[in-house]
């Protein structure tokens, strides 16, 4: 029965002192006291009684009566308290006031049933007194499931008795507590003991005699409006019990008690409630035991740790003669205590949430472990609150759960939109990452092969880092999102991120595909550099010899025209190959293909320039001459005899030999005479070029004088310098007939 087995023993018997002990409240505690001051100490005391938690597993019953009938000593019979007895030889005044005591089980074990004992003074007499007794009487039936009515048998049938003056402020009372509570079936036990039972009337008619007293009463009243036509039986059970005199009868009545107080350990079953087993209650005589005493019906539904507050309340709209409304007042207890369980459950979950947001205010990124953490912090803070705050009103208690689940996935709500944006931003750098180091081993192996060529496929890396890093933010995304039914606002929070990480990929993807056909076309052009070098070299070489078709100089801009026509559709179909690899769109090709012919053509005027510039040219020239002017047609050097026509042969050789001069200068092909159709070649400049950022679709091409290798200044200056050379040439050849004569 107890909720708990902690709960502590009180000794047996005692009569222990009223002094408020407090720090045990052993011998129970003065709620009201002598002042009509509401002790600041029930919870206390509760909890000292091991009660505080009970939830709704505690009974509560109260005693009415005239003074020094015997209710403490009943009291004391039945439920094992020690409230003070009046000393019979002092008949002192007790203290007055209203005492609580929890009472013992009926082994004498600790037991969930809380006892009040109220200490007025005689009904009788007027004024302050029986203002207090009304007040007592309303704040018991506000809070008790049972109210024992102690009455002498004497008494009964005594309409205008003391007793009968307390009834009728009862009844008052109750019409007014619950009149605003009308859809409610409240209802209360009035247990009526009637003490010093001589037997000659059976308890049958004694019971029979009050309930037609009670029913008088009742009608007597002026109802409130609506419940002018109510019954007594409307609002209270009865039962009625006799108990022979303590003293005359001292066997007998502990006998008779000991069956009561057997009867005041049994409570009703839910069941009772539900199947409306609360008819009024005739005694069947007095050692009758129509079954429970603590049934539902009777119970004020007020949850043991909210009870101090609730029986605080009540008491101040008692005493400052408030109307009391008993569900304004369950009301503003449920928001009370809905709002304490509240900040508590906050407390815990507040510790266990702040180590992340303090790391994510600190900008610490991804916060591990965040997911698991906050669905347990929150499934525990909101399981605590409905487990604690359920037993009060229920309309507030939802409520107030709703607004818990707001402020609890609001905090959340900012970890986890946080979360998903840091988890967003490493996916797309882990992706990036991954493609890069990938591609960089590629490269690796890649190097050192002179055709550029690479052994990895850039559309397959793409495409496997990205479903890696989806998947591992995919995990933990889920981890922190909660489910739709815990909170449907949320819902598809995951997946919205997971397309923006999508289309940042496909951003970053396109870039490094830019890049790395960017870096593709840089292999190809070296590639290119090293055999139009060569080729071009070549064909320059061959100007040194006349008899060669190109050695007039004729063939020279043809030879290097094929060769770069060769060399480039080389590259290009490395290029085309590669770039299927890329995935690429048919426009990066083209912008690919056409960077690769642009810089081929810049590779090629380069080399030209090397090969005319720095005297080179000249050289060539000069060996030319010498080819015409010192050999015979046999490529036999000439021995120059006084007899030859030196001049002749000189004049000659130098002519045809400054006719290259002027071929050399300009890019033309022999077949149409004109520059070689360059712009055909290389096709326009793509759009997508200019996007790229690409420096060489900002320059305009082909420049006007593109074609352009040395200018008419310097064919004038090298044909001088040329002339000079040759002249040389002549004197040395004039020298050696002189020498050899002379000789
Ligand atoms: P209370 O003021 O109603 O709490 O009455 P008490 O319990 O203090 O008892 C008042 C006096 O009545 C004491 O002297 C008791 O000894 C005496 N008393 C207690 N029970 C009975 C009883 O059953 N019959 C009679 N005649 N006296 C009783
Ligand atoms: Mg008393």
């Amino acid at each position: 029965m107890s909720p708990s087995g902690t709960l502590r023993r009180r000794p047996i018997g005692s009569t222990g002192s009223r002094a408020e002990k407090e720090d045990d409240y052993e011998s129970g505690i003065q709620v009201i006291d002598e002042n009509k001051e509401f002790t600041p100490n029930m919870s206390k005391f509760l909890s000292i009684q091991g009660l505080l938690a009970a939830g709704f597993n505690y009974h509560l019953v109260a005693v009415f009566g005239s003074q020094s009938t015997g209710k403490s000593t009943l009291l004391n019979h039945l439920f094992g308290t020690s409230f003070t007895v009046m000393n019979e030889k002092a008949r002192k005044q007790t203290t007055k006031g209203i005492w609580m005591s929890r009472a013992e089980g009926e082994d004498g074990s600790a037991s969930n049933i809380l006892v009040m004992d109220v200490e007025g003074t005689d009904g009788r007499e007027r004024g302050e007194d029986q203002d207090f007794e009304r007040k007592s009487a309303l704040f018991a039936l506000a809070t008790s499931e049972v109210m024992i009515v102690n009455i002498w048998e004497h008494q009964v049938g005594l309409y205008q008795g003391a007793n009968m003056g307390l009834l009728k402020t009862v009844f008052e009372v109750n019409l007014q507590l619950f009149q605003k509570n009308q859809t409610t079936s409240q209802r209360s036990l009035l247990f009526f003991v009637i003490r010093d039972h001589v037997g000659h009337t059976p308890i049958k008619s004694l019971a029979e005699l009050l309930l037609a007293d009670l029913d008088r009463i009742w009608s007597s009243l002026t109802k409130p409006a609506g419940l002018e036509n109510s019954q007594i039986s409307d609002f209270f059970d009865f039962e009625f019990a006799a108990l022979p005199h303590k003293i005359l009868q001292a066997e007998k009545f502990e006998e008779e008690t000991k069956i009561l107080r057997k009867r005041f350990r049994e409570v009703g079953s839910e069941e009772e409630l539900v199947s409306g087993n609360s008819s009024i209650k005739s005694g069947t005589g007095p050692l009758g035991n129509d079954g429970a005493v603590f049934l539902p019906a009777y119970h004020r539904r007020i949850p043991a740790d909210g009870f101090p507050m609730y029986a605080e309340g009540i008491w101040s709209q008692i005493i400052t003669n408030k109307d009391l409304d008993l569900p304004t007042q369950q009301e503003l207890l449920a928001q009370y205590r809905c709002d304490e369980i509240s900040s508590i459950c906050m407390q815990k979950f507040d510790m266990q949430m702040a180590p992340f947001e303090e790391s994510s205010r600190a900008g610490k990124g991804v916060l591990s472990g965040l997911g698991p953490v906050m669905k347990s912090a929150r499934k525990e803070c909101l399981s605590e609150f409905e487990e604690s705050a359920g037993r009060y009103y229920k309309p507030v208690f939802k409520r107030k759960r709703e607004e818990l689940i707001a402020k609890i996935d609001g905090r959340l709500k900012a970890l986890v939109v946080l979360q998903l944006s840091e988890l967003h931003k490493r996916a797309v750098k882990d992706f990036e990452d991954e493609v890069v180091q990938v591609l960089k081993l590629g490269k690796g192996l890649a190097n050192g092969s002179a055709d550029g060529s690479v052994s990895y496929d850039f559309k397959t890396i793409v495409d496997t880092a990205r479903d890696t890093a989806l998947s591992a933010f995919m995990d933990e995304a889920e981890e922190v999102v909660l489910a739709p039914e815990e909170n449907s606002s949320w819902a598809g929070y995951e997946t919205e991120e997971l397309n923006a990480v999508k289309k940042d990929m496909d951003v970053v993807a396109a870039r490094l595909r830019v890049e790395e056909m960017k870096r593709l076309v840089t292999r190809l052009e070296r590639t290119l550099k090293l055999k139009l070098g060569e080729g071009i070299a070549l064909e320059f070489s061959k100007m040194a010899m006349k008899d060669s078709d190109l050695g007039d100089g004729k063939g020279l801009w043809d030879g290097i025209w094929k060769i770069f026509q060769k060399e480039i559709t080389e590259g290009v179909k490395v290029f085309k190959k590669k770039a299927d690899g890329f995935n690429a769109g048919e426009e990066e090709i083209k912008v690919g293909i056409w960077r690769l012919k642009r810089r081929g053509w810049s590779i090629l005027k380069t080399k030209v320039d090397e090969e005319v510039g720095g005297g080179n040219l000249l050289l060539k020239l000069r060996e030319n001459f010498e080819d015409r002017f010192r050999y015979d047609e046999a490529g036999v050097p000439r021995v120059w005899k006084p007899s030859d026509d030196i001049e002749s042969y000189y004049t000659r050789a130098r002519e045809a030999t400054v006719k290259l001069i002027p071929l050399v200068s300009e890019i033309k092909l022999t077949s149409t005479s004109a520059p070689p159709p360059l712009t055909d070649f290389i096709g326009p400049v793509p759009a997508d070029a200019h996007l790229n950022g690409d420096d060489d679709a900002a320059a305009p091409f082909p420049s006007p004088d593109e074609f352009l290798i040395l200018s008419e200044a310097k064919q004038v200056e090298l044909t001088t310098r040329f002339k000079r050379t040759a002249d040389a040439l002549y004197v040395e050849a004039k020298r050696s007939t002189i020498s050899s004569v002379a000789s």
